[in-house]
């Protein structure tokens, strides 16, 4: 059974890092989503609603589980018994630092390898920085994040 991480700040989920969970659920027995928690860095929303809207957005797939971690993701991965960790790349700068990330990583734990998958073209732009912009102009989400997710924003907004 190969188990695979996927970390992230997920700040918040959106339509980009779901077609890579959905690419991935085909691929793996099981995926890990590794949502990040830094107290040092002041994020947009709290983990636990990061939690949450992942949770919510993930519901009909059966093969994925959603934690949050703090500190060095190799050693999450550990842990969990995953061999695999997942990135999803946009771009070709998306890639220089993931590459840079990858290495650093396999150079930490050589058992446990890094995999890219790409999202498609209509989802390659989106990002969760994107998305708080857009809340901050009270901007329709829905080609970026699921229902829940804009309704969540919006309320919590209070727009
Ligand atoms: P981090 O803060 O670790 O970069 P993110 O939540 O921004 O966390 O992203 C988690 C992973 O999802 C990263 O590998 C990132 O490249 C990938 N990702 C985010 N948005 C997209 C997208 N639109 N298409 C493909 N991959 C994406």
């Amino acid at each position: 059974m190969t188990i695979a991480i996927y970390a992230g700040s997920f700040d918040p989920v959106t339509y980009g890092h779901l077609d890579i969970l959905k690419n991935s659920v085909d691929i793996f027995e099981k995926v890990i989503i590794a949502v990040a928690y830094n107290p040092e860095k002041k994020a947009f929303l709290p983990v636990e609603d990061r939690i949450k809207l992942i949770k919510e957005s993930t519901k009909h797939i059966s093969n994925v589980e959603v934690y949050s971690f703090e500190g060095l993701t190799v050693e999450f991965a550990k842990k969990h018994n995953a061999s695999v960790l997942l990135r999803g790349l946009r771009n070709s700068a998306d890639f220089e630092y993931e590459n840079q990330l990858a290495q650093i990583n396999l150079s930490l734990n050589s058992n446990i390898r890094t995999v890219f998958l790409t999202s498609k073209p209509q989802y390659s732009f989106i990002s969760s920085s994107c998305v708080k912009e857009l809340v901050s102009h009270k901007q329709n989400l829905s080609k970026y994040v699921p229902e829940c997710v804009e309704k969540f924003l919006y309320k919590k907004f209070d727009y």
